[in-house]
């Protein structure tokens, strides 16, 4: 006999997994509680988020990486109240050299 092609969505453990990505507030890996936060940057300007920046790093002299022209998302990070687990979603976009 022959076999049914592969369709993951048929697949209970598949289906289960995009259950819970598609779930911010549910751990993917033991179903506890998630809980809202973000990652901290301390820098010579202060305290700022860290930021998702589109592409591969070039290096500047005068700021670190080059972020001019690339585009810059805020980090939502979220730990398993549980098992500690972090997941982190890039955000809303911003408007590069903003606030940081
Ligand atoms: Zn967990």
């Amino acid at each position: 006999m022959i076999q049914a092609p592969y369709d993951h969505f048929r697949n209970p453990r598949a289906r289960y997994a995009l259950a819970m990505a598609r779930d911010k507030t549910k751990c993917g890996d033991c179903g506890g509680r998630m809980t809202q936060g973000f990652v901290l940057d301390v820098t010579h300007g202060g305290r700022v988020t860290s930021r998702w920046i589109e592409g591969k790093p070039e290096r500047s002299f005068w700021a670190g990486v080059k972020t001019k022209g690339h585009e810059t998302r805020e980090i939502e990070s979220w730990r398993c109240d549980d098992c500690g687990l972090l997941r982190e979603y890039a955000g809303k976009a911003i408007l590069a050299n903003r606030g940081w």
